[in-house]
């Protein structure tokens, strides 16, 4: 096992996080599907209002790859279809039956495992609908199955501190996470868990090639392959986090789709700050409670708060979203606030008061004021992990000089927001980059 430091990372001080504790959650009454936070995807509706569906029913499969297959995460009656402008599919919502119905899969032992060709296995993988938790670099689209990849990673950590600890959902899985290695050993030569964090790698019984030591966003694959590559063929490795491992184990072992997930919920305002064990697509008012009363003031952030999406009670967890943090929208004005030393107010350059404040922060997703213009500072240069220079990037993505954009690194972009984050000006650069490599990747398609 090797050990690597990261240089570029920041403690991220944030007030909120979850506890270890896991608590049970009863059944929703209704789980939904957003096609439309799946990057990339082209979705092909299999379904229409009023079908009844089981657990692992196809509903829709991905236009560009129809092995590619997205499977319905309950049993019961579709009740809404959600289209957004240009049809784009954005809310597919299922009642469940009280007793649901699974779709049956062949289960596959470790025996039979050993003997079972490659094409058989991702066959397997992709009808079973685990398939699309294999991602990719540079873009993270997701894992084309007619490739061979240089290596599959699997990255355990949580250094953003409201996602799910792979301590809470590793708990008593052990076993079926090394089985979900050796199925995933079937695609790729190299397969390496790698763990952020050596108090982690202590407290899981997992046999790790690396463990990287540093803060957020240390934990990203991107990151780790930043900092071990030694050839181009390794930039579109495959990655995919430990709930992802466990979704291909169990589909494997017990022969239905899985829909089992442990959330984690934090953030200051959220009234029970602890993992859940749920399934996938529940409504993030399930999640919440009903004693939580919306006013406005609160942000839902599902995914990490610098990667996710911010929605309303109404919606879903996402296909890879596993965690729910609830701040403070920030949008309330600070009585007499330039007068004061900000000594709770959170600040990369040291500017107030809190530079001597070492407890958490209760943070919001107030921009402190009006569009500014870079003040050319470097801060964001300082920052970001895989030594882009942000501020030329987005310079040359304005200037929609694209190639000159991709020389500066654009496609190494971890998409980890720290540049965005630390920015005094409050300029979107992570959003620019992401939405950048999102047009390449249409172009070369
Ligand atoms: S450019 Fe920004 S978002 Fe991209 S890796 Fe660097 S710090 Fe993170
Ligand atoms: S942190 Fe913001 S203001 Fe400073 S150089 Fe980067 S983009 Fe410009």
């Amino acid at each position: 096992m090797t050990s690597i430091r990261a240089n570029k990372n920041i403690k991220l001080s944030i007030a909120g996080k979850p506890s270890l504790e896991t608590e049970a959650l009863e059944k929703p009454a209704t789980v939904g599907i957003l096609p439309e936070k799946i990057p990339f995807i082209k979705p092909r509706l299999k379904i229409k209002v009023g079908d009844r569906v089981k657990v692992g029913s196809i509903l829709f499969e991905d236009k560009r790859n129809p092995d590619v297959k997205f499977l319905s995460p309950g049993g019961g009656e579709v009740i809404r279809i959600d289209f957004g402008p240009r049809r784009v599919v954005k809310e597919i919502v299922i009642k469940l039956d009280e007793d649901e119905d699974f779709e049956a899969f062949d289960a596959i032992d470790e025996k039979r495992l050993e003997s079972l060709e490659k094409d058989k296995v991702i066959a397997a993988l992709t009808r079973g609908g685990v398939w699309p938790f294999i991602r990719s670099l540079p873009f993270r689209d997701i894992a084309d199955p007619a490739d061979t990849p240089h290596r599959i990673f699997v990255c355990l950590g949580a250094k953003e501190p409201f996602l799910p600890r792979p301590e809470a959902y590793l708990t008593g899985t052990t076993g079926l996470f090394n089985f979900g290695i050796r199925i995933l050993q079937k695609l790729a030569e190299n397969v390496e868990v790698s763990v952020a964090g050596e108090d982690l790698l202590k407290a899981l019984t997992i046999p790790a090639a690396r463990v990287f030591s540093g803060d957020y966003p240390v934990d990203d694959p991107g990151v780790q392959l930043y900092h071990i590559r030694k050839s181009s063929a390794e930039n579109r490795s495959w990655y995919l986090d430990g709930q992802g491992v466990l979704q291909i184990a169990r589909l494997f072992k017990f022969g239905a789709y899985p829909i089992e997930r442990v959330v984690a919920v934090g953030g200051s305002h959220a009234l029970k700050r602890k993992h859940l064990r749920t399934r996938a697509g529940i409504p993030l008012s399930h999640i919440v409670g009903d004693k939580f009363e919306d006013n406005g003031g609160t942000r839902f952030i599902a995914g990490s708060i610098f990667r996710g999406y911010a929605g309303s009670m109404e919606t879903f967890m996402g296909f890879y979203e596993n965690s729910l943090a609830l701040i403070s929208a920030g949008n309330t004005e600070e009585f007499f606030g330039f007068v004061r030393p900000g000594y709770s107010k959170p600040s990369f350059s040291r500017t107030f008061l809190s530079a001597f404040n070492t407890s958490e922060f209760d943070f919001d997703c107030s921009c402190h004021g009006e569009k500014r213009p870079c003040v050319n500072c470097g801060s964001c240069a300082t920052v970001c992990p895989v030594d882009i220079l942000p501020q030329f990037t987005l310079k040359c993505i304005l200037a929609d000089e694209i190639e000159e954009a991709l020389s500066h690194g654009l496609l190494d972009c971890a998409e980890c927001g720290l540049c965005t984050y630390v920015c005094p000006s409050k300029i979107n650069l992570c959003n620019a980059f992401r939405q950048a490599k999102g047009e390449y990747y249409r172009e070369m398609e």
